[in-house]
């Protein structure tokens, strides 16, 4: 990662680190993106398309390379540039198969995840094909430590264009249809905790002692129905 490219990129992150505040930060030789925590307004803004001309820009694609560092970095299956302070409709998604060496093909097969390679996506529509019933545990890179379980559609279409500017539609199911609902999301400036299941807030060390060992049930049984006698009660 050297040449005029990365400098002009490196200069314009200097003069944001004044703009935004620390939202970028150097690690040694290599830049990384540092990415925005929640409390940040630039994840609870609606993202702008981009035009068309501005696609093959190359302050575009040096973000979109900076960007996939910075997920590789992480290490993370998505990426929306409002995380990195762009307010852009913008993302990149790659679920990795080492990623899911540490599941059971158990897990995998109820997930219905598979490796996804690389790829962007820009200024996305989504249409829910199924109801948002499947239930699953989810984190984000701007909210480190901590997990939720969010009921998503098991599948999705996605329009939209790809790093050239070019269409692209996407059927997706499973695990990647719920990355894509994830990251199609931080561009309508929402986070999974507005979706998710509210009593089953943990951090990751609770998770991995109390719930991850926890059929899909025993989970329902311990958040959705409770939070349903709430409601009733209530009433
Ligand atoms: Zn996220």
């Amino acid at each position: 990662m050297q040449g005029r490219n990365t400098q002009a990129f490196r200069d314009d992150c200097h003069r944001r680190i004044v703009e935004l505040d620390l939202l970028f930060c150097e690690n040694g030789n290599e830049m990384r993106i540092k990415i925005a925590s929640v409390g940040e307004p630039v994840l609870r803004g609606e993202a702008r398309p981009l035009r068309p001309e501005e696609i093959r820009s190359q302050r575009i694609r040096d973000l979109i390379e900076h960007m996939r560092e910075t997920l590789l970095d992480a290490p993370g299956v998505g990426l929306a540039a409002p995380q990195v302070g762009e307010p852009l409709q913008l993302a990149i998604i790659e679920d990795k198969a080492e990623y899911q060496a540490k599941l059971s093909p158990a897990d995998l097969e109820e997930r219905e995840r598979s490796p996804v390679p690389f790829h962007v996506l820009i200024n996305p529509q989504i249409h829910l094909v199924s109801p948002p019933e499947v239930a699953f545990f989810e984190g984000c890179l701007s909210l480190p430590g901590f997990t939720g379980i969010v009921p998503r559609a098991r599948r999705v279409l996605v329009e939209a264009l790809d790093h050239l500017g070019q269409s692209v539609s996407i059927e997706a199911t499973g695990w990647y249809a719920r990355i894509l609902q994830h990251e199609i999301d931080h561009l309508r400036g929402t986070l999974y905790i507005d979706r998710m299941w509210s009593r089953s807030l943990s951090s990751l060390e609770n998770y991995d002692r109390h719930w991850k060992s926890k059929t899909t049930a025993e989970l329902r049984q311990a958040f959705e129905d409770r939070s349903q006698k709430t409601a009733s009660t209530r009433i």
